[in-house]
């Protein structure tokens, strides 16, 4: 059953050809057989089967995710089930409200198994930041998963659940999705209520599906998406059923190849992917155009400006009064409980950030560095809808490199950072992205590439996505002993 799709599973359910308990049952056995080896999952879901019983007894199987198992990364807050960040600060938090996409996710049909690993408060790209310990790479046990939605990848990549959901604010849902080997989108900002979800950078945080192919991606998202009366800053853009109009021909669809993410250093795998991803485009009659986005050498530089300034703002309710960790020791000062509570609870790279944050928006520097970014930011966004008036979806590389081994960044932060250089700027730009995988490096390592689009035009990118799934099916092949 673990190598069905969402979908089939879907369909499977409504079919009576198995129930949802029994699924939600093949999927928690899965887990407890193979998870220890990669560490994915921080809590199970207790109630799984109960929820997937009662869903059963009502026997309403009309949701587009009937049945379907879920993996929900631990930064989303979930009813009753414990919510962490894989930060010390919340290790015993419990909400009492799940997050409205894991509501509507729920309404769709959908059971929650239980929650997945992340960097500390999504800050990271390799899931070594978790309190939890780092998630392995199913692909290869030495190499990193990617993050901060590592979990959520490594879970999917070992068939330990159909489908998941991932957060992306620079690129954490588009790069773990690349380094294990399946599929996930950023949506445009504003597409996917952000409340319940505990915020790091909140003009860039959005939810996305995440999973083994591109329609069952679309259907998730089809039930995530849309207006939402506690989050201002969703849409009130209609939401289309992407999943029921993926055009199989690509004729005519300009795809626009940016001089600027080519020039990089490259690793020669990933150019490969890249290049074959292209061929393969054109072979089904897409047409390809060459396009300049010069600011793009900056959207590292905003990014780390404006996510780590917006992050220290939204963690300073972390005081372990109102929210958080609380130090056993007996404070001498006000300040001195404070920083107690927050020293020992927050991991380096989370501190490192509230720092460099807190920098940028002191007075005398606000303007150099935090409102300066905010220009920049908004000449790049600029530069992306100029250069959607002459194609349709871009495509780059999601990552210089594949997977790389544990331990071999983490204590080099800047190296760390310069790996989010191809997808921050979607972020920032507020524009939809997503990883495809297309082939596997010759080390063994799956390599996704990346397909951006104008703001509310995921449809062009699912076009894509399906035609390099049906050419490449490369997130067919499970890892070995999976
Ligand atoms: N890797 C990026 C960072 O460390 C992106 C994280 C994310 O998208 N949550 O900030």
């Amino acid at each position: 059953m673990e190598q069905l799709s969402l979908l089939e599973i879907r369909d499977g359910v409504r079919a009576k050809k198995f129930t949802a308990v029994e699924v939600a049952q093949h999927f928690l056995d899965r887990i407890s057989k193979h998870d220890k080896a990669i560490n994915s999952f921080v809590t199970i879901n207790d109630r799984a089967l109960e929820e997937a019983k009662a869903f059963d007894q009502a026997g309403d199987f009309s949701g587009s995710l009937a049945g379907v198992p879920i993996a929900v990364k631990d930064l989303l807050c979930t009813d009753g089930l414990k919510t962490t960040a894989c930060s010390k600060m919340l290790a015993n938090y419990i909400p009492p409200y799940d997050a409205s996409v894991v509501t509507r996710l729920k309404k769709a049909g959908a059971i929650v198994l239980g929650k997945t690993s992340l960097d500390e408060f999504a800050m990271g790209s390799s899931n070594e930041n978790s309190f939890f310990g780092p998630v392995k790479n199913p692909w290869n046990h030495d190499f990193v998963p990617g993050g901060s939605s590592g979990g959520s990848a490594a879970a999917l990549a070992a068939r330990l659940a159909p489908g998941a959901i991932g957060t992306d604010t620079g690129g954490s849902i588009r790069q773990p999705a690349s380094f294990c080997g399946v599929f996930g989108i950023k949506p445009t900002y504003g597409r996917v209520s952000r409340y319940g979800i505990i915020s790091f950078a909140s003009s860039l945080d959005q939810a996305g599906p995440m999973a083994r192919t591109t329609k069952d991606c679309a259907i998730m998202l089809e039930a995530m998406s849309g207006k939402c009366k506690n989050d201002s800053t969703t849409s009130n853009e209609a939401v289309p059923q992407w999943s029921t109009k993926i055009r199989q021909d690509l004729k005519g669809v300009r795809i626009g190849l940016p001089r600027e993410y080519f020039s990089e250093s490259i690793d020669a795998d990933v150019t490969k992917a890249t290049l074959e991803a292209i061929t393969a485009l054109k072979a089904r009659g897409a047409m390809t155009v060459e396009i300049n986005l010069p600011l793009v050498k900056h959207a590292v530089s905003i990014y780390y400006l404006i996510a780590t300034s917006e992050a220290s703002s939204n963690l300073a309710r972390y005081d372990g009064v109102r929210f958080g960790y609380r130090s056993e020791k007996a404070p001498d000062s006000l300040d001195d409980f404070y920083a107690s509570n927050r020293g020992e609870a927050f991991g380096s790279e989370v501190k490192r950030r509230i720092m460099l944050g807190t920098y940028a928006l002191s007075s005398g520097y606000y303007d150099a560095y935090y409102s300066k970014a905010g220009q920049v930011r908004r000449l790049l966004r600029d530069e992306f809808l100029e250069a959607f008036e002459t194609c349709d979806v871009i495509l780059s590389p999601v990552a210089t490199t594949p997977a790389f081994k544990i331990g071999s960044r983490i204590s080099n932060p800047l190296e760390m950072y310069l790996n989010d250089i191809f997808t921050t700027s979607t972020n920032l730009a507020g524009l939809p992205g997503m990883s495809v995988p297309v082939r596997f490096s010759s080390t063994g390592l799956p390599i996704g590439v990346q397909l951006m689009a104008t703001h509310f035009n995921e449809q062009s990118i699912f076009d894509v996505s399906a035609a390099l799934e049906e050419d490449f099916r490369a997130g067919e092949k499970a890892p070995h002993g999976i």
